[in-house]
Protein backbone atom coordinates (compact mmCIF):
# COMPACT_ATOMS: atom_id res chain seq x y z
CA UNK A 1 0.00 0.00 0.00
CA UNK A 2 1.29 3.91 -0.68
CA UNK A 3 0.30 5.58 2.23
CA UNK A 4 0.14 9.52 2.64
CA UNK A 5 -0.92 11.12 5.70
CA UNK A 6 -1.30 14.79 6.68
CA UNK A 7 2.09 15.23 4.15
CA UNK A 8 2.42 19.64 4.04
CA UNK A 9 4.79 20.83 1.47
CA UNK A 10 5.39 24.11 0.62
CA UNK A 11 7.83 26.67 -1.78
CA UNK A 12 8.88 29.30 -0.28
CA UNK A 13 5.64 31.21 1.19
CA UNK A 14 3.60 29.14 -1.21
CA UNK A 15 1.67 25.67 0.47
CA UNK A 16 1.61 23.00 -2.48
CA UNK A 17 -0.05 20.13 -0.50
CA UNK A 18 -1.88 21.37 2.55
CA UNK A 19 -2.71 18.05 4.26
CA UNK A 20 -2.60 15.68 1.81
CA UNK A 21 -4.36 11.98 3.01
CA UNK A 22 -4.10 8.84 0.46
CA UNK A 23 -3.96 4.91 0.56
CA UNK A 24 -3.80 3.23 -2.74
CA UNK A 25 -4.22 -0.60 -2.36
CA UNK A 26 -2.44 -2.94 -4.91
CA UNK A 27 -4.68 -3.73 -7.64
CA UNK A 28 -6.08 -0.14 -7.52
CA UNK A 29 -6.25 2.29 -10.47
CA UNK A 30 -6.15 5.73 -8.82
CA UNK A 31 -6.35 9.18 -11.10
CA UNK A 32 -5.49 12.04 -9.83
CA UNK A 33 -7.47 14.99 -11.25
CA UNK A 34 -7.14 18.84 -10.70
CA UNK A 35 -5.90 21.90 -12.71
CA UNK A 36 -2.88 22.91 -13.44
CA UNK A 37 -1.06 24.06 -10.17
CA UNK A 38 -3.07 21.86 -7.56
CA UNK A 39 -0.01 20.27 -6.54
CA UNK A 40 -0.83 16.76 -8.58
CA UNK A 41 2.90 16.16 -10.08
CA UNK A 42 4.55 17.58 -6.41
CA UNK A 43 2.29 15.16 -4.34
CA UNK A 44 4.29 12.20 -7.11
CA UNK A 45 7.38 13.56 -6.54
CA UNK A 46 6.90 13.50 -2.78
CA UNK A 47 5.57 9.77 -3.16
CA UNK A 48 9.02 9.00 -5.00
CA UNK A 49 11.14 10.61 -1.99
CA UNK A 50 12.07 13.54 -4.47
CA UNK A 51 10.47 16.61 -2.09
CA UNK A 52 11.46 17.14 1.26
CA UNK A 53 8.07 16.88 3.19
CA UNK A 54 7.26 19.92 5.78
CA UNK A 55 4.81 17.70 7.51
CA UNK A 56 3.24 14.24 7.52
CA UNK A 57 4.12 10.71 6.25
CA UNK A 58 4.18 9.09 2.87
CA UNK A 59 4.96 5.05 3.05
CA UNK A 60 5.40 2.59 -0.08
CA UNK A 61 4.75 -0.89 1.43
CA UNK A 62 5.53 0.51 4.67
CA UNK A 63 9.17 2.03 4.23
CA UNK A 64 8.88 5.68 5.13
CA UNK A 65 10.35 7.64 2.10
CA UNK A 66 11.50 10.27 4.51
CA UNK A 67 13.89 8.07 6.03
CA UNK A 68 17.45 7.69 3.90
CA UNK A 69 17.88 4.16 4.40
CA UNK A 70 13.82 2.93 3.99
CA UNK A 71 13.88 5.22 1.25
CA UNK A 72 15.82 2.62 -1.25
CA UNK A 73 13.96 -0.05 -0.22
CA UNK A 74 10.54 2.15 -0.90
CA UNK A 75 11.49 3.55 -4.31
CA UNK A 76 12.41 -0.19 -5.58
CA UNK A 77 8.63 -0.31 -4.95
CA UNK A 78 7.42 2.35 -7.67
CA UNK A 79 8.69 3.19 -10.57
CA UNK A 80 7.48 6.67 -12.30
CA UNK A 81 7.08 7.57 -15.92
CA UNK A 82 6.69 11.08 -15.86
CA UNK A 83 5.07 13.61 -18.80
CA UNK A 84 8.92 14.64 -20.47
CA UNK A 85 10.69 12.07 -22.27
CA UNK A 86 13.20 11.56 -19.95
CA UNK A 87 15.34 8.85 -21.85
CA UNK A 88 18.72 8.76 -22.27
CA UNK A 89 19.23 10.40 -25.80
CA UNK A 90 23.01 8.99 -26.07
CA UNK A 91 21.31 5.12 -25.07
CA UNK A 92 19.09 2.58 -27.66
CA UNK A 93 15.32 2.11 -26.51
CA UNK A 94 16.82 -1.71 -25.36
CA UNK A 95 19.98 0.23 -23.30
CA UNK A 96 17.27 2.87 -21.48
CA UNK A 97 15.01 -0.13 -20.34
CA UNK A 98 18.17 -2.13 -19.18
CA UNK A 99 20.10 0.46 -17.68
CA UNK A 100 18.00 -0.05 -14.15
CA UNK A 101 17.83 -3.62 -13.88
CA UNK A 102 21.45 -4.08 -14.59
CA UNK A 103 22.66 -1.44 -12.17
CA UNK A 104 19.94 -1.63 -9.22
CA UNK A 105 18.76 -5.22 -9.84
CA UNK A 106 21.58 -6.32 -10.53
CA UNK A 107 19.99 -8.83 -13.24
CA UNK A 108 22.82 -9.93 -15.87
CA UNK A 109 23.19 -8.32 -19.38
CA UNK A 110 21.62 -11.10 -21.13
CA UNK A 111 18.89 -11.43 -19.16
CA UNK A 112 17.91 -7.95 -18.84
CA UNK A 113 18.50 -7.39 -22.74
CA UNK A 114 15.85 -10.63 -22.99
CA UNK A 115 13.45 -9.21 -20.47
CA UNK A 116 13.71 -5.86 -22.24
CA UNK A 117 12.94 -6.68 -25.67
CA UNK A 118 9.81 -8.55 -24.77
CA UNK A 119 8.92 -5.74 -22.72
CA UNK A 120 9.19 -3.44 -26.21
CA UNK A 121 7.69 -6.47 -27.98
CA UNK A 122 4.55 -6.13 -25.86
CA UNK A 123 4.23 -2.50 -26.87
CA UNK A 124 4.49 -2.49 -30.30
CA UNK A 125 7.99 -1.47 -30.13
CA UNK A 126 10.14 -5.17 -31.17
CA UNK A 127 11.35 -3.69 -34.42
CA UNK A 128 12.41 -0.41 -32.80
CA UNK A 129 14.14 -1.70 -29.55
CA UNK A 130 17.79 -0.41 -31.10
CA UNK A 131 16.67 3.06 -32.41
CA UNK A 132 18.10 6.08 -30.43
CA UNK A 133 15.20 8.46 -28.78
CA UNK A 134 15.67 11.11 -31.49
CA UNK A 135 14.41 8.21 -33.60
CA UNK A 136 11.53 7.34 -32.02
CA UNK A 137 8.37 9.60 -32.38
CA UNK A 138 6.80 10.93 -28.73
CA UNK A 139 4.07 8.18 -28.13
CA UNK A 140 6.87 5.49 -29.19
CA UNK A 141 9.33 7.25 -26.66
CA UNK A 142 6.44 7.44 -23.75
CA UNK A 143 5.98 3.38 -24.69
CA UNK A 144 9.74 2.73 -24.29
CA UNK A 145 9.51 4.90 -20.40
CA UNK A 146 7.07 2.85 -19.72
CA UNK A 147 8.67 -0.53 -20.40
CA UNK A 148 11.49 1.14 -18.40
CA UNK A 149 9.35 1.92 -15.69
CA UNK A 150 7.72 -1.80 -15.91
CA UNK A 151 11.33 -4.01 -16.28
CA UNK A 152 11.76 -2.61 -12.69
CA UNK A 153 9.06 -4.96 -11.79
CA UNK A 154 7.48 -2.37 -9.44
CA UNK A 155 4.40 -2.54 -7.41
CA UNK A 156 3.23 0.76 -8.14
CA UNK A 157 3.64 2.31 -11.15
CA UNK A 158 2.94 6.17 -11.16
CA UNK A 159 1.98 7.78 -14.20
CA UNK A 160 2.34 11.85 -14.37
CA UNK A 161 0.91 13.36 -17.27
CA UNK A 162 2.54 10.99 -19.60
CA UNK A 163 0.49 11.80 -22.69
CA UNK A 164 0.10 16.06 -22.32
CA UNK A 165 2.76 16.25 -24.70
CA UNK A 166 1.35 13.75 -27.37
CA UNK A 167 -0.80 14.34 -30.22
CA UNK A 168 -4.51 12.31 -30.32
CA UNK A 169 -3.00 9.63 -32.32
CA UNK A 170 -0.05 9.42 -30.10
CA UNK A 171 -2.26 9.76 -26.78
CA UNK A 172 -4.43 6.59 -27.90
CA UNK A 173 -1.32 4.20 -28.65
CA UNK A 174 0.04 5.13 -25.18
CA UNK A 175 -3.49 4.94 -23.46
CA UNK A 176 -4.21 1.63 -24.90
CA UNK A 177 -1.03 0.79 -23.33
CA UNK A 178 -2.56 1.84 -19.79
CA UNK A 179 -5.80 0.44 -20.22
CA UNK A 180 -4.08 -3.07 -21.37
CA UNK A 181 -2.15 -2.86 -17.90
CA UNK A 182 -4.93 -2.05 -16.00
CA UNK A 183 -7.08 -5.03 -16.82
CA UNK A 184 -3.78 -7.15 -15.79
CA UNK A 185 -4.03 -5.89 -12.37
CA UNK A 186 -1.44 -3.47 -12.17
CA UNK A 187 -1.48 -0.86 -9.38
CA UNK A 188 -1.19 2.66 -10.78
CA UNK A 189 -1.30 6.37 -9.91
CA UNK A 190 -1.99 8.50 -12.98
CA UNK A 191 -2.42 11.89 -12.87
CA UNK A 192 -4.15 12.68 -16.29
CA UNK A 193 -6.47 15.67 -17.70
CA UNK A 194 -7.89 12.29 -20.06
CA UNK A 195 -11.15 12.12 -17.90
CA UNK A 196 -12.84 10.21 -20.12
CA UNK A 197 -9.89 7.71 -20.20
CA UNK A 198 -9.86 8.08 -16.38
CA UNK A 199 -13.25 7.19 -15.92
CA UNK A 200 -12.91 3.66 -17.67
CA UNK A 201 -9.71 2.30 -16.23
CA UNK A 202 -10.31 3.74 -12.69
CA UNK A 203 -11.39 2.24 -9.55
CA UNK A 204 -10.93 5.69 -8.08
CA UNK A 205 -10.84 9.17 -8.30
CA UNK A 206 -8.91 11.74 -6.59
CA UNK A 207 -9.51 15.41 -7.15
CA UNK A 208 -6.87 18.32 -6.07
CA UNK A 209 -7.46 21.37 -5.71
CA UNK A 210 -5.09 24.31 -4.51
CA UNK A 211 -3.36 21.52 -2.46
CA UNK A 212 -6.08 19.70 -0.56
CA UNK A 213 -8.36 16.68 -1.80
CA UNK A 214 -11.05 17.31 -2.28
CA UNK A 215 -13.17 14.38 -2.73
CA UNK A 216 -11.89 10.81 -3.04
CA UNK A 217 -14.70 8.59 -4.39
CA UNK A 218 -15.31 5.30 -6.49
CA UNK A 219 -15.13 6.28 -10.14
CA UNK A 220 -18.83 5.51 -10.82
CA UNK A 221 -19.77 8.49 -7.28
CA UNK A 222 -17.12 10.53 -9.12
CA UNK A 223 -19.33 10.99 -12.04
CA UNK A 224 -23.07 10.98 -10.04
CA UNK A 225 -24.86 13.72 -10.17
CA UNK A 226 -25.35 13.42 -5.93
CA UNK A 227 -21.65 12.56 -6.29
CA UNK A 228 -18.37 14.92 -6.73
CA UNK A 229 -20.80 16.45 -9.25
CA UNK A 230 -22.45 17.92 -6.50
CA UNK A 231 -19.36 19.88 -5.40
CA UNK A 232 -19.29 23.34 -7.91
CA UNK A 233 -15.46 23.74 -8.42
CA UNK A 234 -15.24 19.61 -9.43
CA UNK A 235 -18.85 20.37 -11.98
CA UNK A 236 -16.68 23.73 -13.22
CA UNK A 237 -13.68 21.55 -13.62
CA UNK A 238 -15.03 18.92 -15.53
CA UNK A 239 -16.71 21.42 -17.65
CA UNK A 240 -13.86 23.09 -18.86
CA UNK A 241 -12.62 19.69 -19.73
CA UNK A 242 -14.93 18.28 -22.04
P1 LIG B 1 0.03 20.78 -13.94
O1 LIG B 1 -1.35 20.22 -14.20
O2 LIG B 1 0.24 22.07 -14.65
O3 LIG B 1 1.12 19.78 -14.19
P2 LIG B 1 0.32 20.29 -11.07
O4 LIG B 1 -1.01 20.05 -10.41
O5 LIG B 1 1.15 19.12 -11.39
O6 LIG B 1 0.07 21.20 -12.37
P3 LIG B 1 2.56 21.14 -9.47
O7 LIG B 1 3.59 20.99 -10.52
O8 LIG B 1 2.51 20.15 -8.39
O9 LIG B 1 1.11 21.29 -10.12
O10 LIG B 1 2.77 22.58 -8.86
C1 LIG B 1 1.98 23.07 -7.78
C2 LIG B 1 2.44 24.47 -7.44
O11 LIG B 1 3.76 24.40 -6.88
C3 LIG B 1 2.54 25.41 -8.61
O12 LIG B 1 2.10 26.66 -8.21
C4 LIG B 1 4.02 25.44 -8.93
O13 LIG B 1 4.39 26.66 -9.49
C5 LIG B 1 4.65 25.24 -7.56
N1 LIG B 1 5.94 24.54 -7.62
C6 LIG B 1 6.15 23.27 -8.03
N2 LIG B 1 7.45 22.92 -7.94
C7 LIG B 1 8.09 24.02 -7.45
C8 LIG B 1 9.45 24.33 -7.12
N3 LIG B 1 10.41 23.42 -7.26
N4 LIG B 1 9.72 25.55 -6.64
C9 LIG B 1 8.76 26.48 -6.49
N5 LIG B 1 7.46 26.26 -6.78
C10 LIG B 1 7.12 25.07 -7.25
MG1 LIG C 1 2.02 18.38 -13.15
Amino acid sequence: MISVRGVRKSFGSATVLDGIDLEVHRGEVVSILGSSGSGKSTLVRCINGLEKLDGGRITVDDFDVSHPKQLAEARKRSATVFQLFNLYPHMTAVQNVTLAPIQVLKQSRTQAESAARALLDSVGLGARADAYPAQLSGGQRQRVGICRALAMKPSYLLLDEITSALDPEMTAEVLSILARLAKTGTTMVFVTHEIEFARTISSRIVFLDKGQLVVDLPTGQFFAPDGGMSKPRIAQFLSKMR
